[in-house]
């Protein structure tokens, strides 16, 4: 049985330091460049969910894992800063997984990603407390994620995976979703360019949501389509969007509410998030989302 940590939502996925560098140009092959300091901030998908769901006020734990090294140490206290229960964060002699992001004057990023610590997040790993939701994304490995979607449906806990990045999910894991979240390229890559989405329920999922950027999200269900607008907002920085949405939805979800009233409150906060800087530090609490 699940121990009782009195939570709503449990994430499974990565936590990375992203080691941020603004450079004139990419370095070339063969080629060294200079670029600024480096700004090194908490990121990885799975903390990042886990942090905007906190924020929201859903009692959230991080099914995850660090190193036993500083940049691990500043995503534990991150976490908790924002209350995150780090409990289930286990330690790994991997190193932290970290991101190192390029960015260049034209505002695009160059991201490589070494998973270092989030790869060593093994189906031994999944021992789940009672929750009411568990959200997974796919920087961990497959078969972590394909496990904690089994325990989650045994203890009857229900399951959310936001496919990102892109992975190939057994149909019985797909079939147990309720609901699977991607965005508009991993539901192209997923069903084909162009196709109509509602050809994700054919996939096996029992509920689809796909973010559609600026445009907000579509929500489909097997007897409908809902389109849930974003509000209108001036966008500086996309950074962990994804993510904002996929939290709230999750902690909305753990609070009793429908598919489409959470999406609606994903896409408000979403929004506010595209309109400050960072991922983590531009996700809103309840109170500015009310506001
Ligand atoms: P990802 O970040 O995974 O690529 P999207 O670009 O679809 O996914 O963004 C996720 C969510 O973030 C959207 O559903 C929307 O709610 C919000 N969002 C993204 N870009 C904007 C924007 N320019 N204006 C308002 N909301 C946005």
């Amino acid at each position: 049985m699940g121990v009782d940590l009195g939570l709503d939502l449990i994430v499974v996925g990565s936590a990375n330091a992203d080691l941020v560098v603004a450079v004139e140009r990419r370095p070339g092959p063969g080629e060294t460049v200079l670029g600024s300091d480096t700004s090194v901030l908490p990121g990885g998908k799975g903390a990042n969910t886990a942090v905007a769901a906190a924020r929201l006020g859903a009692k959230v734990a991080l099914l995850g894992a660090v190193g036993n090294d500083g940049h691990g140490e500043l995503l534990l206290e991150s976490l908790r800063t924002a209350g995150v229960d780090t409990s289930l964060v286990r330690r790994s002699d991997r190193p932290t997984g970290a991101a190192y992001i390029f960015v260049t004057p034209d505002g695009e990023n160059s991201i490589l990603v070494s998973p270092g610590a989030n790869s060593a997040l093994s189906e031994q790993d999944v021992d789940l407390a009672d929750a009411r939701v568990l959200v997974a994304s796919l920087e961990v490995p497959l078969p972590t994620v394909e496990h904690a979607v089994a325990v989650a449906v045994q203890r009857g806990i229900r399951p959310v995976v936001n496919i990102s990045p892109m992975a190939e999910l057994s149909a019985g894991t797909l079939a147990a979703l309720d609901p699977v979240v991607v965005n508009e390229h991993e539901a192209a890559q997923l069903i084909g360019q162009g196709a109509d989405l509602r050809g994700l329920l054919d996939l096996g999922p029992r509920s689809a949501v796909v973010t559609l950027g600026a445009r907000g999200a579509l929500v489909i269900e097997a007897d409908g389509t809902h389109e849930v607008e974003s509000p209108k907002v001036d966008a500086v920085d996309t950074t962990g969007a994804g993510d904002a949405f996929t939290g709230a939805l999750a902690a909305q979800l753990a609070e009793g509410a429908d598919l489409v009233t959470a999406a609606h409150l994903a896409v408000k906060v979403a929004a506010i998030s595209v309109t400050r800087k960072g991922a983590q530090p531009s996700y809103p609490t309840a109170e500015e989302v009310r506001g």
